[in-house]
């Protein structure tokens, strides 16, 4: 039985170099294994590793004043989910690209518990704002949400300059998955001029917790082997995307086959068998798993 530790924290950190160098000792005398990116802007890490490791880790972090009252969301796994130990400094905890001076984090939108953001999206004067890429709201998103058309968050900032007039005048709602990306989208909407902005604390993943039935529709992206996850309960889950050869409901993401290609789309079960993967007629002749059948190549083509 392993641990997995998920945090972050936006503080002040003088020293970045020399909290590394922190970590590493630690974490190597405790078997930890993961990821920690250290900035001056804050801390966030994955780490994972036997129980009492992942303890011992909590009380040496919580008992830095820095990060007394850090949050870390845990859960228990059979398979240890990281190979190695990967400690680093980054210029910002996570990469927006903007230049701030350190401070964007701290302006950042009000934090609302599920059910408060809940209750507040429900009402008129509001506007619902997802700070995810569009590939990940293709597949689940908020009832009535605006999904900007950007493939990486650098992009943010942009979108939100062209597209403010969608949101002034309003109460502007944000999510992502976790919570940390709106730490600073929300501060950038605000930095426009937008004064009533509000953040879903804990993310996505905490909402379906608590609401279940709520005002999800479709799975949640993550980053890692499983691709996506399940928000609502089974009775309320849903598939919102199409396939994108033969537009019948799925959300299954798989890469084309050719590796040389990898482009991201969505296909259903009959769909990626018949095309062994590829994305194209082109594709299918790199294709290691076999060529794809005629019948597809029209398609694929039209
Ligand atoms: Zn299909
Ligand atoms: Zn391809």
């Amino acid at each position: 039985m392993y641990r997995v530790l998920l945090y972050y924290k936006y503080v002040p950190i003088e020293n970045p170099e020399a909290f590394v160098a922190e970590h590493k000792a630690l974490c190597s005398r405790l078997g930890l294994k993961g990821r920690v990116l250290i900035a001056h802007e804050g801390l966030n890490g994955t780490l994972s590793g036997s129980v009492e490791a992942c303890e011992e880790y909590k009380q040496w972090i919580l008992s830095d004043s820095r990060f007394a009252h850090m949050a870390f969301k845990e859960h228990d796994t059979a398979v240890l989910p990281f190979p190695r130990l990967r400690v680093v400094v980054r210029p910002e905890v996570v990469t927006l690209g903007v230049k701030d001076e350190g401070t964007l984090p701290y302006k950042a939108g009000k934090h609302l518990t599920p059910e408060e953001w809940h209750a507040l999206a429900q009402e008129d004067d509001v506007v619902i704002l997802d700070g995810r890429n569009m590939y990940e709201a293709r597949i689940g998103k908020f009832k009535n949400a605006i999904t900007p058309d950007i493939q990486n968050f650098r992009e943010f900032p942009q979108w939100v300059k062209e597209n403010k007039e969608k949101l002034n005048g309003k109460k502007v709602l944000m999510y992502c998955t976790g919570g940390i990306r709106c730490e600073k989208a929300s501060a950038v909407v605000k930095e426009t001029g937008i004064e009533d902005v509000y953040q879903l604390n804990g993310g996505i993943i905490n909402y379906g917790k608590h609401i279940p039935d709520g005002l999800w529709e479709g799975s949640c992206y993550v980053f890692d082997a499983r691709n996506k996850v399940q928000v609502n309960d089974d009775a309320h889950h849903t598939i919102i995307s199409k396939c994108d050869f033969c537009k019948e409901l799925s959300d299954q993401y798989v890469n084309c086959a050719n590796a040389a290609c990898n482009k991201m789309m969505i296909l259903c079960a009959s769909c990626r068998e018949k095309s062994n993967d590829a994305c194209s007629a082109e594709c299918a002749q790199h294709n290691r798993r076999g060529v794809m059948k005629p019948w597809l190549i029209d398609k694929v083509l039209a």
